[in-house]
Formats: structure tokens, C-alpha cells, sequence
């Protein structure tokens, strides 16, 4: 198992250099590898499709957003369907950032003589964001298929209303390919 990890996490490192694509609203990818009866299906979703903003969560409703968010993303079934012959062997989420519950909404209102300040601080937040902008929730499965699969239906689409489409970069026993998907057409090929 070690070696066929290393083999996936190799051919994976070949497909992002191939892709290259810049961060796109609407727009995530999946990046598939073959390793004989083993598949490794990574999902790079934009953070403002997944959880609808892209910064740390900044209170309770927030926070709640990316924690349900993040439980839909550790149960791969929510975001294709497993195919029949196929064990998910592991699964690895990764945060774009930490989650953790204000302790209470209410307090920052009790010092409103404070709010001033903040609220300039907050602006300087704002310029920084523009530079360093855009982050992505990603999640990487591991499939054991006990028989060829051809094809794998994607279901994510269902969770994030506005992911207008997915990039599919294929690296397989057959070679390496890119595909789009939508909503509309949802089928990913294997062969
Ligand atoms: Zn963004």
C-alpha cells in the first residue's frame, strides 16, 4: 500500500502541473488517478461555491455553514456514486481554514465604543483579502475496486447550487485526458 500510494500521489502531482487553472467561482476540479484497482478521486472546490464566502468563518451562522459543509465532503457518497464494486479506503479533507465557534455573537456588540477601530482594521483585511483572495475546500478519496469501473456518476452538483461545472483531468491505464462536467452532464468516463 505504501509504494501505490506514493505511485497515485506522483501521477496526481503530474495532473495539477498539467493543469495549472487559475481559481474560477463556479468552476472546481477533479483530479483522477488509476493505480490498478485503486482510484484516487481529489475534488479542489472553490471555498464561495462550497460555503458561499472565502475567508475564516466570522460568526456562529458561518461557522455552522462550514462545519455542515465540511461533514457532507468526509462522506464521498455525498459527492459521487461509489460504484458497486469500489470500498472507499480513506478519505482526506482539507480545511481552507480553521473552524472554530465565536463564543458568542454578542459579545462584540457590548463593546461598541470599539467598533470604530475595528471596523478599520477590517478594511485593511479587505485589501489584503483582494491579494491573497481565493481558497478552496479539498477532499481526497481512495477507491478499492474489486472490478473494472467504467464510469462514475457525480451527485456533488446537488450540494453546491452555484459550481456551474468540474474540470476532470484522468490519469489512467488507458492515459491521460481532460474532460467538463455540469450538472446537466454528470457522467464521468473511465474507459
Ligand atoms: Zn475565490
Amino acid at each position: 500500500m505504501g509504494y501505490k500510494s506514493l505511485l497515485l500521489a506522483t501521477m496526481l502531482c503530474a495532473a495539477l502541473n498539467v493543469s495549472g487553472k487559475p481559481h474560477l467561482h463556479g468552476s472546481g476540479t477533479l483530479f483522477i488517478a488509476q493505480d490498478n484497482n485503486l482510484w484516487q478521486l481529489q475534488f479542489v472546490l472553490p471555498a464561495s461555491d462550497v460555503v458561499g464566502f472565502e475567508h475564516k468563518p466570522e460568526n456562529s451562522l458561518q461557522a455552522k455553514k462550514a462545519l455542515s459543509q465540511s461533514e457532507i465532503m468526509r462522506s464521498a457518497s455525498n459527492l459521487f456514486v461509489i460504484p458497486t464494486s469500489c470500498e472507499v479506503t480513506s478519505t482526506d479533507l482539507i480545511l481552507p481554514f480553521d473552524i472554530e465557534m465565536p463564543s458568542s455573537d454578542e459579545h462584540e456588540h457590548a463593546h461598541d465604543h470599539k467598533h470604530d477601530h475595528e471596523h478599520e482594521n477590517e478594511h485593511k483585511d479587505a485589501q489584503k483579502h483582494e491579494e491573497k483572495a481565493h481558497l478552496d475546500f479539498e477532499v481526497t478519496y481512495v477507491l478499492n475496486c474489486a472490478s473494472t469501473i467504467n464510469q462514475i456518476d457525480m451527485s456533488l452538483f446537488e450540494h453546491y447550487p452555484s459550481l456551474n461545472e468540474l474540470e476532470v483531468l484522468k490519469i489512467t491505464e488507458n492515459g491521460q485526458s481532460n474532460s467538463m462536467i455540469s450538472a446537466q452532464s454528470a457522467r464521468v468516463m473511465l474507459k
